[in-house]
């Protein structure tokens, strides 16, 4: 029998996790979640001496378990191949006398593609009726179009749609959407900033005229942000890879728990880890990781979350995030399942800026969870010291988590830091970190100097926009975003 999601809000209508994917949120503005994560544990013979592709297999089949396992294993042989610049999708390398969990070798080089990959398949599968169309609509600060734009390009019965802040994305962040080929893409600058776009996406949404007329051509518009189950529940998977890996290599033996340090922004990679645990992974402590932008270190430290303070934009700007939308989910879990509950505070977030849980909550929290966080001086130190001690040049994310790490009382138990970026994505910050002045250098003459301090090759996914065609050289108003919606509409699926 297949059992069901329902809101964090409420118990109320359960939804098979086909409908949760094609929905993304719950109609009451809740997350979808399920009660039953430790029922559907795995076993050791389920993620021990197993690739990437087979543990993914067996966490997709126990929580989307309204797929057929055809399904399953064609969206895995999809989405986890030789788009891949890694032969097993992700690896675990040594980072001193930590563990680093490589996460950026999948076509756009950040962690986002081992989810964006595969959503799109699983969305193909997950819509009502062959003849159903589904457009996804995505603002972008600069990363996140780029992994939905490889995803969604020619996936069956699916469009993909990509507005950013014209002049407000890097070099390298411009000419990956700019250039990226599909049948079934749109790409299209926007004259204004990233909250500008992201509101106007949002009122697409929210304009039921423009929704009735695309549905009486069967197209539904939906959204691949990270709250979809569709992006969460794949990546449970590389936690229980990188696991697999230290048993196989000898650093642990199988049983004995493992400590993950995890760069959080919208606590969806973290809470990846949590569901790992629930689902069996020996897991000693999750440790959150966040930049300037410290609302989550100040929450698991204090108990009271609280969205009033200034936005920093930092050098590492995924992690550039107040409202950490995943932490519903946690909220949900934590509080054995109380959707009440979960809805005041989310009421009080929104009306108040800030909650506080209960005494009895945050002693559970902090239980769960460790954090810290590295500011952009620090990131820096840490870039460099990474690489003056071990001659390995991480991102600016990643630098945060390795900041944190290295701020711990050291336990004993073996660690792996999650490394959710490659250096190249960000070659200016780390060139800069590495003591390089880069002014007046562009984003390839970046590139150049990066391989040649760090004595490696820039990956091919980012060194051959060089000589790429610009595909998507569209800018727009705001206002016009509705019209560039209806005509890609028309032109994909029509
Ligand atoms: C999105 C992103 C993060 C943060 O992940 P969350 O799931 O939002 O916590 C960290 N690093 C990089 C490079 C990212 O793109």
């Amino acid at each position: 029998m297949n059992s069901f999601y329902h809101s964090t809000r409420s118990n109320a209508d359960a939804v098979t996790s086909k409908q949760a994917i094609r929905e993304g949120i719950a109609p009451d503005g809740g997350l979808y979640v399920r009660d039953d994560l430790s029922s559907k544990a795995l076993t050791a013979e389920d993620y021990l001496n197993k690739p990437f592709k087979e543990i993914s297999r067996s966490v997709l089949s126990r929580l989307l378990d309204d797929f057929t396992q055809e399904e399953l294993n064609a969206a895995t042989d999809a989405a986890y191949g030789d788009n891949f610049d890694a032969s097993d999708c992700v690896c675990t390398s040594p980072l001193g006398t930590d563990w680093m969990l490589e996460l950026f070798h999948g076509p756009t080089c950040a962690f986002k593609d081992i989810a964006l990959q595969i959503l799109p398949w699983l969305m193909s599968y997950a819509r009502a009726g062959a003849n159903d169309k589904i457009m996804v609509l995505t603002a972008t600060s600069g990363d996140t179009g780029k992994a939905a734009l490889d995803g969604f390009a020619n996936v069956e019965g699916t469009g993909v749609a990509v507005f950013y802040p014209a002049g407000k994305v890097s070099d390298i962040q411009r000419l990956q959407m700019v250039c990226q080929p599909g049948d079934n893409v749109a790409v299209c600058g926007v004259y204004g900033n990233f909250d500008d776009t992201q509101s106007q996406v949002k009122a697409i949404f929210a304009d039921h005229e423009l929704g009735d007329r695309l549905a009486t051509k069967n197209i539904h518009l939906s959204s691949a942000n990270s709250i979809n189950v569709g992006r969460l529940v794949p990546q449970i998977s590389y936690y229980f890879a990188a696991y697999n890996t230290l048993v196989q290599n000898g650093t642990i033996s199988a049983g004995e728990p493992l400590e993950y340090v995890v760069p959080t922004g919208n606590f969806g990679d973290v809470l990846a880890g949590y569901y790992a645990k629930l689902m069996g992974l020996p897991v000693s402590q999750l440790v959150v990781a966040s930049n300037t932008n410290k609302v989550l270190t100040d929450f698991i430290t204090t108990g009271i979350y609280n969205r009033k303070r200034p936005f920093h934009t930092t050098i590492s700007p995924s992690m550039d995030i107040l409202i950490s939308s995943n932490l519903e989910r946690l909220l949900y879990y934590l509080s054995g399942g109380d959707c009440e509950y979960v809805a005041s505070l989310m009421n009080s977030l929104n009306e108040a800026g800030s909650y506080q849980l209960t005494s009895e909550l945050l002693e559970k929290l902090q239980e769960l969870f460790a954090c810290g966080y590295a500011d952009d001086e620090m990131t820096r130190a840490s870039i460099k010291k990474t690489f003056d001690e071990t001659g390995i040049v991480i991102d600016p994310h990643t630098a945060v988590a390795k900041h944190v790490a290295d701020e711990r009382e050291v336990s004993g138990a073996a660690r792996v830091i999650l490394s959710t970026a490659s250096p190249y994505k960000f070659s200016a910050s780390v060139l800069g970190a590495l003591g390089t002045d880069t002014s007046g250098m562009n984003g390839f003459a970046c590139m150049d100097a990066l391989e040649f301090v760090s004595k490696t090759s820039a990956p091919v996914q980012l060194s051959s926009l060089r000589d790429a065609a610009h595909l998507h050289e569209d800018e727009c108003e705001r206002e016009k975003m509705t019209a560039v919606v209806e005509a890609a509409c028309a032109r994909i699926f029509l």
